[in-house]
């Protein structure tokens, strides 16, 4: 088992360099006792980096957790020696990180004003979509999203990480809202994030400590996807 460094709480997602034993070396990947690399899932791409030691490197090309967390590196994992230094590509990590944290926001408005649902989402380090049901857009709607977005972004509310039993969370938070029912009924200890007043539900990606580090989301493109499902895509400005 390789443990999971960024999620602990809001200040872990801000490591980007870390020291690690390499546990097992597969045809194209290593295992690390330890890892600050997100992991491909959940809408959010893998983070990218490098493995370091004294006198070389590999790069790392992508992160998959099928069968525990596996570095997939460009170079021969042969050649890599037990202790590693990871670096993770902090630019595009960053962008997911201010991305992720506001599509909670875009998925609890859309939620309260409308009651429609996030049923998908798919973000990158400069732009995001979601898809939301039953909805159907109106340009005015669109503004509407904007405006309750921006002005909750420009709160500057702090973002929160804690452990939190699932009956316990089940009090406090509308279960449709926080999509608690769909998690596995087996799962009762959940990494709850919590934004102020704003948003409260469970979640493994990486956020930003603060929606001050945000911006403003400008909402580029709207689509329809079916019946009653439609796409946003947007960008922070
Ligand atoms: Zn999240």
């Amino acid at each position: 088992m390789t443990e999971i460094l960024y999620m602990k709480d809001i200040e872990s997602n801000y490591i980007r360099e870390f020291d690690a034993n390499v546990v097992e070396r597969g045809f194209d990947y290593v295992v690390l006792d330890r890892t600050a690399f997100y992991p491909l899932g959940g809408g959010q791409p893998s983070d990218t980096g490098r493995l370091e030691w004294p006198g070389g490197k590999a790069e790392v090309r992508e992160v998959t957790k099928k069968e525990g967390i596996r570095h997939h590196l460009v170079q021969n994992p042969e050649l890599v020696p037990d202790k590693v230094k990871g670096v993770v590509d902090w630019d595009k990590r960053y962008g997911h990180m201010r991305m992720h944290t506001a599509q909670h926001i875009v998925s609890g408005v859309v939620y309260d004003l409308w009651k429609a649902r996030t049923v998908g989402n798919q973000l990158y380090h400069d732009r995001s979509r979601i898809d939301f049901a039953p909805v159907k857009f109106t340009d005015e709607m669109v503004s509407e999203l904007e405006s309750k977005t921006n002005e909750i972004l420009a709160t500057g509310a702090k973002v929160e990480i804690e452990t939190m039993r699932r009956d316990i969370l089940m009090r406090d938070v509308d279960a449709q809202r926080a999509n608690l029912d769909l998690l596995p009924k087996s799962v009762q200890e959940l990494r709850v994030v919590k934004i102020a007043q704003f948003d409260t539900c469970p979640c493994a990606g990486t956020h930003v400590r603060s929606l001050s580090e945000i911006g403003k989301i400008k909402v580029v493109k709207r689509e329809n996807k079916g019946k009653d499902r439609e796409r946003i895509t947007y960008e922070l400005i």
